[in-house]
């Protein structure tokens, strides 16, 4: 049964771009929904039920500086993946980062935060990331997100550059999700509702798949990884703002990389999505960032060198 699930899956990633953070109106959202309240309809283009309520957002910039450019950087171009292992002391900041930040970013040399977690790549049904704090630069309007401590860190002084630049209305809108919660929204609530119209429990769970992510499957359950915008909700127009161009090309100075790039659907199994960001540390997101590779590409390259 898991292999058929699997295959769906696979088949459904390949037939449809789809969306791993948001559950529903990525592309025009006035909902106000949450995974707990919305219904099992929902537009077939758009998977996965890690939630994002989409509120709007009374936040304004209050930091305008109209020199967007990033700082110098001292990095060789490469296209290759070859490990430099790169640190902080290779880049410039604008602002002062303490001792604390930068060992955070400076964090994962090790390969510790570098976990593949995909369609095809489930945690455990019992997987739960150690050291969960509060993430500081989430939206106001919402309770504190959780993310992994040393994440979370870097990614405070990611957002402390960012607002430098003028960007300081990004904030974080979702962030760590359980499996648990996920868990039983799929097979108490989805599941039961597919079987209600008729369907056996494979088909239902195979159609209960196509709006809400399987459990074990979201990277929001690594605490690793944040949806942040200045949107009122998630929404590829993000992508062309000032913003985002700016997170996405400085996110690898403070250990993060921009996890669903464009035009990679195919590969990574999810439509390009500007707001989410998530953590390796400076010295892999350095290299991924000058790859030009999605993780799933990087991983691939580089487990093809150390073998070969
Ligand atoms: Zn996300």
């Amino acid at each position: 049964m898991m292999k058929n699930i699997l295959v769906l899956l696979l088949c459904a990633a390949l037939s449809a771009s789809f969306c791993a953070c948001t559950e529903i109106g990525v592309e025009n959202s006035n909902e106000t929904e949450s995974a707990e309240q919305s219904s099992s309809v929902v537009d077939s283009t758009v998977s996965s039920a890690d939630t994002e309520t989409s509120e709007d957002s009374n936040e304004s910039s209050n930091v305008i500086i109209d020199d967007s450019s990033a700082p110098d950087v001292t990095i060789d171009n490469s296209s290759t993946v070859d490990v430099k292992y790169t640190t902080t002391d290779d880049y410039s900041y604008a602002v002062t980062l303490s001792t604390e930040e930068l060992d955070a970013i400076n964090a994962g040399s090790g390969r510790e935060f570098m976990i593949l977690v995909n369609k095809e790549n489930k945690l455990s049904d019992d997987y739960v990331p150690q050291n969960l704090v509060d993430v500081r630069n989430t939206r106001k309007d919402r309770a504190p997100g959780k993310m992994v401590e040393t994440a979370e860190i870097a990614l405070y002084a990611f957002l402390k550059e960012a607002a430098y630049y003028g960007y300081g209305d990004v904030t974080v809108t979702s962030a760590y999700r359980s499996i648990s919660y996920q868990h039983s929204l799929f097979y108490n609530k989805y599941v039961p509702q597919e079987m209600a119209k008729g369907l056996d429990r494979e088909s239902a769970i195979a159609a209960a798949s196509k709006y809400s992510a399987f459990p074990g499957t979201s990277e929001h359950h690594t605490g690793l990884c944040v949806d942040m915008h200045n949107l009122s909700a998630a929404s590829q127009t993000f992508g062309s703002t000032p913003a985002a161009k700016w997170l996405a090309s400085n996110a690898h100075r403070f250990g993060f990389i921009l996890r669903f790039p464009q035009g990679k659907d195919d590969i990574t199994g999810y439509m390009w999505e500007p707001w989410h960001f998530r953590f390796v540390g400076v010295h892999y997101a350095t290299e991924i960032y000058e790859s030009g590779l999605c993780f799933e590409e990087y991983l691939a390259a580089d487990n093809e060198a150390e073998v070969g």
